[in-house]
């Protein structure tokens, strides 16, 4: 998978670039090319941000070096990426969309800044626009790792597959409780089934617990 990043703050993705998701992009399962707009801005100063018209507070990113960098990318391809915008008024994010993004070999992420990003540039490039909650932070870019990082581990040799077979939000359920040494901690022992060996009742252990949070964090995954 590759992902091209569009951003105004490329030394913000440090955490992409380590642990899982770093060793991922060390042995080729993603390319993650993160490309400063400003870059592209024919102004003297490589500004790329104006007053809005209209007025009211803030500034809002040009249209023009966002398209510039996003055409110095599909020139050189002979098929269209899909284009996601970050935006707080896009559709949140779920582990299903990460699945379901993670069947593509490409994708530009688009991150925004100030008030946003001119609406022109937007209609023309945008095919998605993707929320990670109902809240506003100050850029695409912490928006952007997120999609990453959820994107990234469900792409094949990412991860082992029994890692995520069993994860939160599969089957709509989330994960059971997880146990390591020692076996006493604090008083507390480690649930007995889980040191037994017997497979069957640890499948069946973890399938009541997995009911059991979700019906007591997370009620409305059951419906
Ligand atoms: N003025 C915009 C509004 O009220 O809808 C908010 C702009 S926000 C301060 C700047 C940028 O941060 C956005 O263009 C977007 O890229 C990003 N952003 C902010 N909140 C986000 C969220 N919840 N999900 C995804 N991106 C977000």
């Amino acid at each position: 998978m590759r992902f091209d990043v569009l951003t105004l703050f490329p030394e913000m993705f440090v955490p992409v670039q380590s642990s899982i998701i770093g060793r991922a992009e060390k042995n080729n399962l993603i390319e993650l090319n993160l490309i400063n707009f400003r870059e592209f801005s024919k102004d003297s100063a490589k500004h790329v941000d104006d007053c809005p018209y209209g007025g009211g507070a803030g500034m809002v990113i040009k249209p023009e070096p966002v398209y510039d960098a996003y055409k110095s990318i599909v020139d050189k391809l002979d098929y269209k990426p899909k284009l996601i915008y970050l935006s707080p008024q896009g559709k949140v994010f779920n582990q299903e969309m990460a699945r379901n993004l993670a069947k593509e070999n490409h994708l530009i992420l688009l991150c925004g800044h100030y008030e946003g990003i001119d609406q022109r540039v937007l209609d023309e490039i945008v095919d998605e626009e993707i929320s990670v909650g109902d809240y506003v932070l100050t850029g695409g870019e912490l928006p952007a790792m997120i999609l990453i990082d959820a994107i990234s581990r469900n792409i094949t040799g990412v991860l082992d597959e029994e890692s995520l077979k069993d994860e939160s939000f599969n089957q709509k359920l989330l994960e059971y409780p997880q146990y390591t040494r020692p076996e006493v901690f604090m008083g507390k022992k480690v649930p007995e089934v889980l040191l037994s060996g017997h497979h069957a009742n640890i499948e069946k252990w973890r399938r009541e617990k997995s009911l059991e949070i979700t019906k007591a964090k997370r009620p409305d995954l059951l419906k």
